[in-house]
């Protein structure tokens, strides 16, 4: 089955999709627990970004979610979601990279209840490097061996576990956004984040 790409749903939230787009994504919705949590953490992350087209439109957000939860369920508490730190891309070095010497890679830092990810995105567009490290918040927080999955939509996913260091690597990466499930092994945690524009 192929899941819903993050960047409709944000369409979807943001209410840019049009009306055959949302009708053909929210049966999927509907029958995929995980698209359903995923959705739901990008609706909760974007309302929280932005209060004032909340104040806009909040009776038809809540229909609209209403609709699309039959069977409304809490998200697990140990679902979370990240926030962007820094991202070379939105840079003014960047900017520069692109008018002379291309940028080498690409460096995000997101930030979660749980710890910091690093992400260093490096190669060509069609094969891609990515290395990246979780660092723990806590000292007390194993990093080891945690699970991560990276979709790119119409691809295959990718799976690895990170060192005692907490890196991970993956190579070969197609074009197109990065989605990532994290999973520590030793709480069960789970952190959902994309890298857009990549
Ligand atoms: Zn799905």
């Amino acid at each position: 089955m192929r899941h819903v790409d993050p960047a409709i749903m944000i369409d979807m939230i943001e209410q840019r999709a049009s009306k055959s787009e949302r009708e053909s994504y929210e049966q999927h919705l509907t029958d995929c627990r995980r698209c359903a949590a995923e959705y739901d953490s990008w609706w909760t992350f974007l309302s929280g970004l932005c209060p004032s087209s909340l104040t806009d439109a909040p009776t038809k957000l809540i229909n609209e979610c209403i609709a699309i939860y039959r069977k409304p369920e809490p998200l697990p508490s140990r679902f979370q979601r990240a926030s962007l730190l820094f991202d070379s891309f939105l840079q003014p070095l960047a900017v520069a990279g692109l008018r002379g010497t291309p940028a080498e890679s690409r460096q995000v830092v997101l930030h979660t209840q749980v710890f910091d990810v690093h992400v260093k995105v490096s190669g060509k567009e069609s094969d891609r490097r990515i290395m990246a490290q979780l660092l723990p918040l806590q000292p007390d927080t194993i990093v080891d061996g945690a699970q991560i999955q990276l979709h790119i939509p119409g691809c295959p996913a990718q799976v690895t576990r990170s060192n005692e260091l907490g890196q991970f690597t993956f190579s070969g990466v197609p074009n197109g956004p990065l989605s990532f499930f994290i999973e520590l092994s030793s709480s069960g945690s789970i952190v959902q984040f994309s890298v857009q524009g990549g």
